[in-house]
């Protein structure tokens, strides 16, 4: 079977670049291993625009914006489901932040994102003894709903094999890569914190990290924003919540923990006076670079082999703006790919 593409690894990295393939005229075919878990679907996928311990414009975000809303949208349209859920975000605002949440807006330029005026006012089940502050350009994405959709789509075109991928069984040609029955230009990986495992890719510095999510029903208290204080904690449904995350660089295994569940009950509590229950508890690994950029390329000495990784605990940010930059590139190499996020920087 010969196909222009081959894409290891149907996450959200996968899914999005054989997706902007496919839409400029590419044919792929996307091995997902039956056996191991995505970061994508422990993922919460919240957008955020703001850093907000400093609070300045996220990396790139005037560019990522616009993207990620295109491609949510046409992604919606194609696989007629909603993924991408626009929310404000309520950060809670600590003695003497009111001031400093002013200050920065204009200073960052901020103002396309956050409303300048700090909130006064109170909330039912809330402790806001310091006001909140607005976040007007954020939201949710609904990543089960996109990898399943996507992967039905996949199945329909005949375009997915679900097996466990060995290097060991890759053949190399000057022009092209033969796997079993499978031939191809090039072949992508998107393994996501697999990658490390990868022979070809031994140069690159990952610094995975883990996190912990939790899906929590409460008595009383319903929202339609995200709320913000060291924690997120974003609808899903009526009085149904998600809560995170946790971040840990030492330990990298795929087990939700104790700690993780006292830590987050423990920052909620410090606003939160509703009764809750906690209802699900996830953990994964967040594919995660030295320098926390993505990394995207083509290897120098073997140009049939490319990677799309590094999106860190962004994905759903960086994804879609690097997904179509990396595919421009694969089809016309003039198109150039940011440059700090070249694979070329591990060289
Ligand atoms: C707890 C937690 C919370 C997060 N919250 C957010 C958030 O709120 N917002 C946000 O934007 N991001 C968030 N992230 C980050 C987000 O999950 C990642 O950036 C993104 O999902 C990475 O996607 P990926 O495709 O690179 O990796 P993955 O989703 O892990 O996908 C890798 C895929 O490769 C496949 N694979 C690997 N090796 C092989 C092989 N040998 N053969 C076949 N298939 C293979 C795997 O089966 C898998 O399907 C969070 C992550 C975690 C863990």
């Amino acid at each position: 079977m010969k196909t222009d593409f081959i894409i290891v690894g149907q996450g959200l990295a996968g899914t999005l670049l054989s997706y902007e393939l496919l839409k400029k005229g590419k044919t792929v075919a996307v091995i997902d291993s039956p056996d191991y878990q995505k970061a994508s679907e422990v993922a919460a996928g919240l957008i955020n625009p703001v850093v907000f311990r400093r609070l300045t414009k996220s990396w790139l975000i005037d560019d990522l914006f616009p993207q990620l809303e295109q491609t949510f949208d046409e992604l919606e349209a194609l696989l007629d489901c909603q993924i991408y859920f626009p929310m404000k975000i309520r950060k809670v605002l600590g003695l003497g932040e009111s001031e400093f949440w002013k200050k920065k807006v204009w200073e960052n330029e901020l103002s396309d994102y956050l409303n300048p005026v700090p909130d006064g006012e109170s909330y039912p089940e809330l402790k806001l003894a310091h006001g909140s502050g607005w976040v007007e350009k954020a939201g949710r994405v609904d990543l089960e709903a996109l990898l399943s959709g996507y992967r039905n789509y996949l199945k329909e075109k005949g375009c997915l094999h679900v097996f466990n991928f060995d290097y060991d069984r890759m053949i190399l040609h000057p022009d092209r890569i033969v796997y079993g029955e499978l031939e191809a230009e090039k072949i992508i990986f998107c393994e996501g914190h697999r990658a490390s495992q990868n022979p070809y890719f031994q140069n690159i510095h990952f610094k995975h990290t883990k996190g912990e999510v939790f899906n929590l029903e409460t008595q009383t208290y319903q929202a339609d924003f995200i709320l913000n204080k060291a924690f997120f904690l974003m609808p899903v449904g009526v009085k149904e919540f998600r809560m995170g995350a946790t971040y840990d660089w030492n330990i990298l295994n795929e087990s939700p923990t104790e700690e993780a569940r006292n830590e987050m009950s423990g920052k909620l509590e410090q606003v939160f006076e509703d009764e809750y229950q906690i209802t699900r508890h996830k953990a994964g690994i967040r594919p995660t670079t030295h320098d926390r950029r993505p990394v995207i390329g083509l290897h120098a000495d073997y140009p049939q082999i490319g990677i799309f990784n590094g999106l860190g605990s962004k994905g759903c940010m960086l994804g879609p703006y690097f997904a179509c930059q990396f595919a421009d590139n694969l089809i016309d190499k003039s198109s150039l790919i940011h440059s700090e996020v070249r694979l070329a920087r591990y060289l």
